[in-house]
């Protein structure tokens, strides 16, 4: 785990798996998470929903194990697989969790990035409405970044985290990086791969901030109680935002709680959405 300088606060502690019962607090958490159903697709910002649901976003590289580690949380085996099907794999998944008749929270699928059989165009579109995505929209309370623990973290990884880095370092957005496929490293490549992540993190760890490192396996369910817990209690802990009145879809950039929508930065990722 890495050092805490005085001036920056650690990132915050991940229990290891103990193999032990769940506890209440997880127990209601995977309730919560296995609530998750299909809400809509877009392609677009403006086509989802406007409002002040908070939304937790999952993003990653292609083959990260993102749709898998979604599945697992939600303890369902095809959920974000319909994110996988032709025509989805480039659109915003949402889905709506908690009670049918009165949803308290949505996640985001967003499209998997670094695939190369994906035309120039596309990429170049898709740039940015994840940038966009991340650097504007309103309710995004945490992002769920996975990261493969036996690569860390690529350039795309920190490319796309430039994007709502700023929102990271206020607290406004809380960050999670999962590494994902922990099953695949020993005691001693776990330990490596979580202080690596950790002074990759270092940067957006603020008095404010948010950020966590858990390791993850959807094959051993390594971590998943924890992790539910920590994005149950993003969403409970309610919004610290200040509620303003709904914007309209053409007004997308004013989803900014700052007014100014920093947009696609000068130099996007290359990123290649799958
Ligand atoms: P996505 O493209 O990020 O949605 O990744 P997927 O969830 O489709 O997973 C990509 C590949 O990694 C698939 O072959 C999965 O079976 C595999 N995978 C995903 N999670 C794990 C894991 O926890 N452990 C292992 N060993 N393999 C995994």
């Amino acid at each position: 785990m890495a050092e805490s300088t005085p001036s920056r606060k650690p990132l915050t502690p991940r229990k290891p798996p103990s193999g032990a019962a769940p506890t209440p607090a997880a127990r209601e958490a995977l309730g919560w998470l296995h609530s998750a159903r299909f809400l809509v697709s877009a392609s677009q910002l403006h086509q989802l929903p406007q409002g002040d649901m908070p939304e937790i976003a999952f993003v990653g590289r292609s083959n990260a194990g993102k749709s898998s580690a979604i599945n697992t949380l939600a303890q369902q085996r095809q959920l974000a697989f319909a994110s996988k099907t032709p025509g989805r794999t480039q659109l915003i998944n949402l889905f709506a969790l908690g009670p049918r008749d009165l949803p308290d929270a949505y996640f985001a699928d967003l499209p998997g990035y670094g695939y190369a059989a994906v035309d120039r165009g596309k990429k170049l579109v898709w740039q940015k409405v994840m940038a966009d995505y991340l650097a504007v929209r309103r309710a995004l309370a945490g992002v769920v970044l996975m990261v493969d623990s036996r690569h860390g973290f690529t350039p795309l990884d920190r490319q796309l985290l430039e994007f709502v880095a700023q929102r990271v370092r206020t607290g406004e957005v809380k960050l999670l990086v999962l590494l994902t496929k922990a099953d695949k490293l020993n005691r001693t490549e776990a330990q490596q791969a979580t202080a690596t992540a950790h002074e990759e993190l270092a940067e957006f760890v603020t008095e404010e901030s948010d950020v966590g490192v858990a390791l993850f396996s959807s094959v051993k369910r390594t971590g998943i109680e924890d992790v539910a817990e920590t994005l149950r209690a993003w969403i409970t802990a309610g919004p610290v935002r200040v509620v303003t009145d709904a914007v309209a879809p053409e007004a997308q950039a004013s989803d900014s709680p700052s007014g100014d929508a920093p947009g696609t930065p000068d130099a996007p990722p290359a990123s290649n959405p799958d």
